[in-house]
């Protein structure tokens, strides 16, 4: 079998129908859907490298799933109005400066690591950027950690 296949196999299918509770998993929508009905969404489009996988699909109804055309998941919640928390907490976190970065990231014992610098007789570590601390805090920290 080709390792780049573009759909589920059967027994992909009944565990994705499976949890989804007979479902389909638009938040927006919730309809309740036969096995033969269900439609296999990508969360990200297989041409932009979304694998074949489980995880990477969504149990949609049929109105769903042409709703969602070509678009990622993150942009079809969008699009909705659904916003991802993620989002939320950068745009937090993009007001903060980079010792309060620093401090948060210490609070939470995360680990950023800055780029590495190769010199001529040594390398050495530099330190993390604002984006770099941004993108490792923010699937770490929740909007309430930031509130206080
Ligand atoms: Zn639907």
């Amino acid at each position: 079998m080709s390792q780049s296949r573009r759909s589920l196999g059967i027994r992909d299918r009944q565990v994705l129908y499976r949890n989804a509770n007979s479902r389909c998993e638009n938040p927006k929508c919730r309809k309740k859907i036969e096995f033969d009905e269900m439609q296999v969404g990508h969360k990200t489009a297989w041409s932009r490298g979304g694998g074949t996988t489980i995880k990477n699909s969504a149990c949609l109804c049929y109105r769903c799933n042409k709703l969602q055309g070509t678009d990622s998941w993150t942009v079809f919640m969008k699009k909705q109005g659904i916003e991802d928390p993620k989002v939320k907490v950068k745009a937090a976190l993009e007001r903060l400066t980079v010792p309060q970065l620093k401090l948060l990231a210490a609070k939470h014992n995360v680990r950023v690591a800055g780029r590495v610098e190769e010199g001529f007789l040594s390398s050495r570590q530099l330190a993390p950027t604002k984006r770099q601390y941004i993108n490792t805090l923010a699937s770490v920290v929740t909007l309430e950690d930031l509130r206080s």
